[in-house]
């Protein structure tokens, strides 16, 4: 069985983060939804200009548009996956279970971390206008490129979306996902610990 690690956590928890690392530690693959959206918003591809406006208009993105890209991902990598900003509905949560089983064994990583913090973290959180770099405000430009530091668009509206995800991501945990597979909390703050944490947890799987 190859392994799938879900992250789950609220938008800003360092969810981001941590599976990158993970992916240093690992080797696993990671997918993020948010990574590959904002790459298509960016390259202005006829389905970066579709998720430019649902994101304008604070919605989710459907079904049809987020499950063909999970789909196609998986059809790619042949090995471990590590899964960032999917599921986040209850019915994205039946195609994945769908998706993986008798294939994969799943374990989720929640990522706990207090609205408050998420807050503060957001707050520092810039990218880079011309490579997309994630960075901090306090290094005044892009640590990559020397690019000029911009808000993510999407943090400005970082309140709604938390509120977004806690009416109807995070019942997709606490309703499906904890009686599906095995869930590990981790704080989203301290990410080296939480990579030790999540290393260990592997090795039971
Ligand atoms: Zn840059």
């Amino acid at each position: 069985m190859k392994r799938l690690i879900i992250l789950f956590g609220a938008p800003g928890s360092g969810k981001g983060l941590l599976g990158d690392m993970l992916v240093e530690k690992t080797g696993m693959k990671k997918v993020s939804t948010g990574d590959f959206f904002r790459s298509e918003v960016k390259q202005q591809t006829l389905l970066g200009k579709i998720v430019a406006s649902r994101v304008k208009q604070g919605d989710l993105l459907s079904d049809f548009i987020v499950n063909p890209v999970i789909e196609n991902a998986f059809s790619q990598i042949l090995g471990d996956i590590i899964l960032d900003g999917y599921p986040r509905t209850f019915s994205q949560f039946g195609f994945l279970k769908e998706l993986v089983e008798r294939e994969y064994t799943p374990l989720c990583v929640y990522v706990d971390t207090k609205i408050d913090d998420i807050l503060s973290r957001i707050s520092q959180r810039r990218v880079c206008e011309d490579c997309g770099t994630t960075h901090f405000a306090s290094q005044g430009c892009c640590p990559k490129c020397g690019g000029r530091s911009l808000i993510r668009e999407d943090d400005e509206r970082i309140l709604e979306r938390i509120n977004q995800y806690s009416t109807l991501t995070l019942p997709v945990l606490e309703e499906r996902i904890k009686y599906w597979c095995r869930v590990v909390s981790v704080n989203g703050l301290n990410t080296k610990e939480s990579v030790a944490q999540v290393l260990e947890e592997l090795k039971n799987l």
